[in-house]
């Protein structure tokens, strides 16, 4: 079982299922050739994928690129399913910034088959997370930079402001399909500026001046 690192609270509170949304940015849709849909896109990360601040991304033997994305992870403290958009801020329990790491050739493979993206998106060490904040911290969630560093090189960089969805409807639609549940992750989907990584390279994420990851890449 995998649990949150919180700056600041003293629970523990064990990660459960990990969705993540597509195309939530205009300009990465548009750099995949993806159209924006009106629904959010929701796919799911398996929390065995979790690794940590300082911890290792391993390029498996199946895939010769994978992609970075920069992303906002919102932490729900709260049951709820059918959550009214007025009510959903009440079910956040704290942010952290993630990578949705991705075997893009395999997803690309899967796009033009029509196949789901679960093996492009759920190896081993392909979500890490950064330590959490609590949301008192954080009255403007969608008002914060987000950032991604390659060796020191900036790759990504935007603004949580830039997403097409409020995180009220994300959260909303979800609960709409599945019951969310305290410790769920939502991963809020990258902005421009995704690329490949490569063995030796060293990742560094930043969620305004409240959270920052750092992880370095590897082979199987
Ligand atoms: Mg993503």
């Amino acid at each position: 079982m995998v649990s949150y690192r919180f700056q600041d609270l003293k629970q523990t509170i064990p990660i459960g299922k990990i969705i993540c949304l597509a195309r939530t940015y205009k300009e990465h849709a548009r750099e995949m050739n993806a159209v924006v849909t009106e629904d959010p896109l929701l796919f799911l990360k398996p929390s065995t994928s979790i690794i940590y601040n300082h911890g290792t991304i391993i390029i498996p033997r199946r895939s010769q690129c994978l992609h970075h994305e920069v992303e906002m992870g919102v932490i729900l403290g709260k049951k709820g399913k059918n959550i009214r958009e007025e009510n959903a801020m009440d079910h956040v329990l704290g942010y952290l910034v993630a990578l949705d790491i991705t075997a893009r050739d395999i997803q690309s493979a899967a796009k033009k088959n029509g196949w789901p993206w679960a093996i492009a998106k759920g190896f081993d060490t392909f979500a890490p997370i950064s330590d959490a904040v609590g949301k008192t911290k954080v009255p403007y969630p969608l008002n914060l930079d987000l950032s991604l560093t390659i060796n020191g090189v900036v790759k990504q960089h935007a603004n949580t402001n830039e997403m097409i969805y409020s995180l009220e409807r994300i959260i909303s639609f979800i609960s709409e399909v599945m019951t969310l549940e305290k410790g769920d992750l939502i991963l809020t989907g990258t902005p421009e500026g995704v690329g490949e990584i490569q063995e030796g390279d060293v990742l560094e994420a930043h969620l305004g001046s409240l959270c920052s990851l750092t992880v370095d890449v590897k082979r199987e």
